[in-house]
């Protein structure tokens, strides 16, 4: 079973993926991660790619579900996969979910469900190196980089906050309208991103690990 995990930002997304993905021995499908690797690659697609981003343009769904096939065909093959970042939108989940099934393959979602107050907090809270400019979530107790030891400072002008008012709001407009989907079709499962970090680890396992046994 492949899972999809959607949160909005702030929710501890990338951490809880990282811990169920190591757990289970799923393979992560990071979107922006993918694009980056592709690029590097320097293959016919990754150049098209590279192309569409220097040109300042969104790469397109149909690019985006290229790269997915060949993950899926490649390093996927035979595993579990943890999508993470992808479907944002209704049309790419519905593209997604179209892929699986021509690969025999099926999803479930995983929603770690924060509230919009609760983000705000968080990601005015986040730090960022002065140095490498390395990001800190809320949560981290340290007073300098883990890499190279700068200082952490907040960024918390307005401009900053204008960002993170708007990421919010394309999700609530974009992505919300998929998870609902998800739950409509009985495919989802919630779990409460507002607990501390271990706690949410272990909904999530007591909740989703039979998925993956
Ligand atoms: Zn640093």
């Amino acid at each position: 079973m492949d899972i999809i995990l959607f949160g909005m930002q702030g929710s501890g997304k990338g951490t809880q993926g990282k811990i169920l993905a190591e757990r289970y021995g799923l393979k992560v499908f990071d979107m922006g991660n993918a694009l980056r690797s592709m690029i590097a690659s320097g293959s016919e697609l990754g150049n098209k790619i590279k192309d569409t981003v220097e040109s300042g343009n969104l790469v397109s769904d149909d690019i985006i579900l290229e790269v997915v096939e060949k993950f899926l065909e490649g390093e996927a093959k035979g595993q579990n996969v943890l999508f993470d970042g992808i479907p944002r939108t209704m049309i790419q989940s519905e593209k997604l979910l179209a892929l699986l099934s021509s690969h025999e393959r099926d999803a479930f979602a995983l929603d770690i469900k924060i509230s919009e107050r609760e983000a705000i907090e968080r990601l005015t809270k986040r730090r960022m190196c002065v140095n490498c400019k390395e990001i800190y979530p809320a949560f981290y107790k340290g007073d300098s980089c883990s890499e190279c030891r700068g200082d952490l400072i907040t960024r918390s002008d307005d401009s900053n906050l204008d960002s993170i008012n708007q990421r919010l709001h394309n999700f609530a407009v974009e992505t919300k309208p998929v998870i609902e989907d998800f739950y409509k079709r009985d495919r989802l499962i919630e779990v409460d991103g507002e607990q501390a970090i271990p706690d949410v680890t272990e909904e999530m396992i007591d909740k989703a690990g039979y998925l993956f046994s």
